[in-house]
């Protein structure tokens, strides 16, 4: 096995630099515009780890000086309920940006809901409004996590244009919208998935291979083409045998790290870009607004 061990593509550093970017922004802005810039989190139910990335967000905007005005409803609120909460929201001048925590429990419709958020609050950038500005390279607000894998990937000056992209997954979150936005870089870009034939020798054929999937060790170090750069997004809890949890990705992590370049770790890399670009969001329909 070669010596030489990937340079870490590290998320968190970049997310802390983001963040301290935008208190400033935020300190400077606040007081000729009267506000700072707003972002309601709206979470229903109690799923523990949907519980811990809601806290997770509204930690953040507290860090840079973002105010929240999330709410979180019982379990076993009505679809019409919750509507009417996404309608008031999007009238509220204090409010920015808007997200519904997902996945909702099995009653509630959760595409009617996210076309209810008004496309510049849009702060996840899932509506169809703003994934439609994506599909044709307009501006718009871009979904967080594959807009957070670009940022990484700038951060690391890692031009994608004419190399292979491989994105494994093909999600509206995550695998989709990070396809096209690679292709908006001039890659050339596959997109695999779970009816995907050979899978390794595609994962193999990658300049840049990115895992989106939700298994851990689905991407071993013979997928990956010697070089690669290898980004995980991944978010997979897993227990050791002492009965100790802990988070991993969909990369085989101690392996690949021999044979890429570039990998992020987990917990350390996307996810944390994740959050970083939900607050740039924000902050960008906050500065559309006083245009
Ligand atoms: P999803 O379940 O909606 O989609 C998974 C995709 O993987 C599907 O398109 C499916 O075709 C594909 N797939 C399933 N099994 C496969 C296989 N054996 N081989 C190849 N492809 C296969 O999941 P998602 O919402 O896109 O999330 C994917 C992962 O990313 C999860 O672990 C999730 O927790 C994580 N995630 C992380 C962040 C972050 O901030 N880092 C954000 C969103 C999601």
């Amino acid at each position: 096995m070669p010596s030489q061990t990937a340079q870490l593509l590290d998320g968190k550093a970049l997310a802390q630099k983001l963040q301290a970017e935008l208190t400033q922004q935020v300190q400077a802005l606040q007081p000729q515009r009267g506000r700072p810039p707003g972002l309601a989190v709206l979470m229903v139910g109690d799923n523990p780890a949907s519980a811990a990335y809601v806290r997770n967000k509204e930690r953040a905007c507290a860090a840079v000086g973002i105010a929240s005005f999330g709410r979180h409803f019982p379990a076993d609120i009505p679809q019409l309920a919750l509507e009417e909460t996404i309608q008031e929201m999007n009238q509220d001048d204090r409010v920015d940006g808007i997200l519904v925590q997902l996945p909702l429990p099995e009653h509630l419709d959760s595409v009617a809901l996210l076309n209810q958020i008004a496309p510049d609050k849009d702060a996840d950038g899932l509506h169809p409004t703003n994934l439609g500005r994506l599909m044709r390279g307009e501006p718009g607000l871009r979904s967080c996590t594959p807009a957070g894998v670009m940022r990484l990937l700038a951060e690391y000056l890692i031009d994608p244009k004419g190399k292979h992209a491989v994105v494994i997954g093909r999600s509206i979150l995550v695998g989709k919208p990070l396809a096209l936005m690679l292709l908006e870089v001039d890659a050339t870009v596959t997109i695999a998935h779970s009816r995907s034939q050979d899978l390794a020798a595609i994962a193999r054929s990658a300049d840049i291979l990115v895992a989106a999937v939700g298994r851990p060790g689905l991407v071993t170090a013979e997928m990956v083409k010697p070089g690669a750069i290898v980004v995980d997004v991944g978010i997979n809890r897993v227990s050791d045998d002492s009965g100790k949890s802990r988070l991993v990705g969909d990369v085989e992590f101690d392996a690949v790290q021999h044979v890429a370049s570039y990998l992020t770790p987990v917990p350390g890399g996307v996810g944390a870009m994740t959050v970083a670009m939900l607050l740039q969001n924000t902050m960008q329909s906050y500065n559309a607004k006083f245009k």
